[in-house]
């Protein structure tokens, strides 16, 4: 085995490499770019080397550089994570004169599935079922015109060196493909430096269905079952899952000898992932699959194949590379449970998934337990930046069925904290919730499809998250572990009627909270105990504030939310959501007493702060008069309309008890 490997990556998939890495007891080398100075993967490497400014381009796209670095460092192999250099063919090549071992399969191999064209040629002669179209040289729009038609429309235009979802047209209509044509075109030259085009019959109600294939250097291959991907926004994947749902024994044996047949066409070595295109619109059929293309690198959802299977693919990567055979055999493998992956992506769903660049000010994720598991490259404090992919992490939760882990995955995306920048939590969370996708009823048009139901409109906090809200807000000012029920709350007290006037023993606060969302709750107090009045409904809460968080019993129930405070802001995180909540006054008590024209009484038990005004004195409404501190808070006593103070019985220090006269007016 290897005693060092140089990581020629970043953030998450960095570090996933070297978890295995260190595993196998290497010495792990990371490169960085500027931005990534502090990143983790920098500080959990054994070494690490700055490449240049954050431009993928002048840093982790820089193979000479990387490849000097791992001389320097004396790297015995590089592995270069998924995007960046994985499939660059000549960057394989240069790693291999160098003497370095390239973690992956071999450059020719890499070349022969690179362009798409010629892969499906290759596919064909090797039997292996491609979509119906044209995949040949010409390119002349007349021409590949004609072909459309003889194919047949609907069809989809791909740019042949295109990924990620880019320089591909989806064509209805004779009239609409030159068009068409030309913007698969231009993309695919800007993009990826290559203008040709292939055509495909589109296929309609598609699954994209891969297999993981594994093959090492001694003629071994096998496949390590399949994923289903078919939850994808513009054809790029937000949900990735194993087994697919609805598979049967006979189409995975089917398709997962197709992906080998694939993989030893080109004498493939390591990780490789075959994708399919599944007609799905009369369920999965062992004649109903066709090859898309195959990725010569460890995929981005592979955590759900390790999840299913127990095997770490990593590991198995970095043993082929070394010339070993593969770990298991194909009799060897067997699947367990169901696997579920989400990604987490700072974007905003609501604003046409605009990216959502910012400081993660709090980030906090569901414990990992066994059941949920988190691959992330950031943490708390660190910033998303418009360098990189915007993914914060992937969640995968896996149990014994598919309903079960999907179960933990709502249940892990609610207990998800993200402060700073937008993301795509509440979107995911409703993924996995639509009754649609939890029967299984997928195709790579669903989120497209529900996209109404599926993005978060209405973010405004609900009478539990107002609730919270205050109540987080008066633990934090009184300073102390808890704001203990009162008593019981008689349906017609008045109470209940509460509006504005003054009841005879209590005191009322406004809590204002301001912004977009921005509302008010009247809390009163009575022998140190706390009601809300929130959109006309009285709710009796306790709370407590501890560095996990608020804990609230509101109406007899429990709740946890996260609490973030910020310069003059109450961050409320609540089911999977966080609420933004400018605080009118923040730390200074926000007290409207409205007392009555005879005099003003002491809400509740305290000590008398200051006295603002003398006897004699005359008040306009709202002139505060006296202040009291209680329970850890001051609360100003103001005059309730324009008024003449006849006494005043109280002076700074004293201490009143509930409901004591400390003011009287002269009758107007
Ligand atoms: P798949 O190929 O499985 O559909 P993607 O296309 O999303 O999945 O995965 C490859 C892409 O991942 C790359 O093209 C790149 O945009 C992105 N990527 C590359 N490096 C990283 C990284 N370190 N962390 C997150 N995403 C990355
Ligand atoms: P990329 O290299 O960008 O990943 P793919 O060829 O893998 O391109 O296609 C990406 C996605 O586009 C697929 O996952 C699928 O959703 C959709 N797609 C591709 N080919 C077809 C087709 N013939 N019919 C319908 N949808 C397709
Ligand atoms: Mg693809």
């Amino acid at each position: 085995m290897f005693r060092s490997v140089l990581i020629a990556n970043r953030g998450e998939i960095a570090r996933r490499v070297m978890h295995s890495a260190k595993a196998l007891g290497m010495r792990t080398i990371a490169v960085y770019s500027e931005v990534d100075a502090d990143a983790l993967h920098v500080a959990e490497a054994d070494q690490a080397y700055l490449l240049g400014p954050a431009p993928a381009n002048e840093s982790y796209l820089c193979g000479d550089k990387i490849l000097e670095i791992a001389k320097d460092a004396g790297a015995e192999c590089i592995h270069p994570g998924y995007g960046f250099l994985s499939e660059n063919a000549d960057f394989a090549e240069a790693c291999e004169a160098a003497g370095i071992t390239f973690v992956g399969p071999s450059a020719e191999a890499i070349r022969a599935m690179g362009l798409k064209d010629a892969a499906k040629r290759l596919m064909e002669d090797a039997k292996v079922p491609v979509v119906p179209g044209y995949h040949g040289d010409h390119q002349d729009a007349e021409f590949l015109a004609r072909e459309a038609a003889r194919i047949g429309y609907p069809v989809l235009i791909k740019a042949i060196a295109g990924g990620g979802g880019k320089g591909m047209r989806r064509v209805d209509d004779a009239k609409d493909f030159a068009k068409a044509l030309e913007g698969a075109s231009r993309e695919g030259a800007r993009s990826f430096g290559d203008g040709r085009v292939l055509i495909e019959k589109y296929i309609e109600q598609p699954r994209h269905i891969e297999i993981q294939v594994f093959a090492d250097s001694h003629g071994n291959a096998v496949h390590l079952y399949e994923r289903d991907c078919s939850l994808q926004r513009r054809h790029q994947k937000v949900v990735e899952e194993a087994p697919a749902p609805g598979m049967t024994d006979e189409v995975r044996e089917a398709m997962g000898a197709a992906a080998i047949a694939a993989a030893q066409a080109v004498d493939y070595r390591g990780a490789g992932t075959v994708e399919f295109i599944v007609d799905a619109s009369s369920g999965l059929k062992a004649d109903g699959f066709y090859f898309m293309e195959m990725n010569t690198r460890l995929q981005v959802e592979h955590p759900v194949t390790e999840e299913i299977t127990g095997q770490d693919l990593v590991e198995w990567q970095f043993r082929v590379a070394a010339g070993e055979e593969l770990p298991a055999d194909q009799h060897e493998l067997h699947i367990e449970g169901h696997a579920v992956e989400v990604r987490l992506y700072a974007e905003n769903p609501a604003k046409k998934f605009l990216p959502s660049t910012g400081t993660l000010h709090r980030l906090k994720f569901p414990n990992e337990d066994g059941h949920i598991r988190i691959e992330t490259g950031v943490t708390e404090g660190d910033e998303v930046s418009v360098y990189y992919d915007p993914m914060i992490a992937k969640i995968i939760a896996w149990d014994t069925t598919r309903d079960r882990a999907l179960n933990r995955l709502e249940a892990g995306l609610h207990a998800l904290e993200v402060v700073g920048v937008k993301s795509n939590a509440p979107f995911l969370a409703k993924i996995v919730t639509h009754p649609a996708f939890r029967n299984g009823d997928l195709d790579t048009g669903f989120i497209e499809q529900h996209l109404d139901a599926l993005v978060p409109q209405d973010e405004k906090p609900g009478a539990v998250e107002k609730a919270l809200a205050a109540t987080a807000l008066l633990c934090h000012r009184q300073g102390e572990a808890e704001i203990r029920a009162m008593g019981s709350s008689e349906p017609a007290s008045p109470w209940e009627a509460l509006d504005g006037f003054r009841v005879g023993g209590f005191s009322e606060e406004t809590l204002k909270f301001s912004g977009e969302h921005g509302f008010e709750v009247a809390a009163r107090y009575a022998d140190g105990e706390i009601s809300l009045l929130i959109d006309g409904v009285a709710h009796e809460v306790e709370g407590e504030l501890s560095d996990e968080g608020l804990a609230a019993v509101i109406d007899g129930v429990h709740y946890s939310a996260g609490v973030l405070w910020m310069a003059n802001r109450l961050v409320l995180m609540h089911g999977g959501r966080s609420y933004d909540l400018p605080l009118e006054n923040p730390l200074a008590p926000v007290l409207v007493d409205e007392g009555n024209a005879a005099g003003l009484v002491a809400p509740m038990p305290g000590k008398i702060v200051s006295v603002l005004a003398g006897a004699g004195d005359k008040v306009r409404r709202g002139q505060p008069i006296i202040v009291l501190e209680a329970m850890k808070m001051e609360h100003t006593l103001s005059a309730p309309s324009d008024l003449k103070i006849d006494q005043i019985k109280v002076a700074p220090g004293d201490q009143v008890d509930d409901g004591a006269s400390v003011v009287t007016f002269l009758s107007p």
